[in-house]
């Protein structure tokens, strides 16, 4: 007891006043961005049981989920069909314009340079993304779409949330792949 009120005592109040209030609100914005990147997630199990690279995206508008999608380049043979991609165009479909203004796009993986393009095209104001992808990451692992880019809006970015979680689905998917490389070409 004695020890607990001296260890108590040493810390000024203000300070541990000021250092609660800053964690009270980190843990609301992580726990915030977990809800909608949950979304996400499924969005990228549903790829993986389309044996497509497991990534998923969704974008929110008004605390509702206005698009979604899931990467199917191998479903549609087309290079452009990735999650982010699809999730915009679902979005821009639901408000009827391609401005996407107040919005925040969720996506298992860090988008690749043709997203993060398409990011600043749709004036999308937010990311969050899960895994970092060392190989293709437009968005600070390799390049930075984001940084210096001359466009009239900025774009506020929040990474590596449930990033154990994004990245285990992607792992375990090219480990079976590789054991069973005949079923789904890649890249
Ligand atoms: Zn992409």
């Amino acid at each position: 007891m004695a020890t607990d009120q001296k260890v108590r005592g040493s810390i000024p109040l203000g300070r541990a006043i000021i250092l609660t209030a800053k964690t009270e609100k980190l843990v609301y914005m992580i726990s915030y961005h977990e809800k909608w990147m949950e979304q996400a997630f499924l969005e990228a199990e549903k790829a993986y049981q389309k044996k497509e690279v497991p990534i998923g995206a969704v974008i929110v508008f008004e605390e509702k989920v206005i698009g979604r999608g899931h990467n199917l380049v191998e479903t549609l043979q087309d290079p452009t069909a990735h999650a982010e991609m699809l999730a915009i165009t679902a979005a821009a479909n639901y408000l009827g314009t391609w401005r996407l203004n107040n919005t925040c796009l969720y996506v298992t993986l860090e988008p690749c340079p043709m997203c993060a393009g398409a990011i600043l095209n749709s004036r999308i104001p937010n990311l969050v993304f899960g895994a970092y992808d060392k190989k293709f990451g437009a968005c600070g692992s390799v390049t930075d779409a984001f940084a210096g880019n001359g466009l009239h809006h900025s774009i506020t970015q929040q990474a590596g949330v449930l990033q154990p979680k994004c990245e285990a689905i992607l792992k375990d998917f090219f480990k079976k792949i590789r054991l069973n490389s005949s079923d789904v070409s890649l890249n």
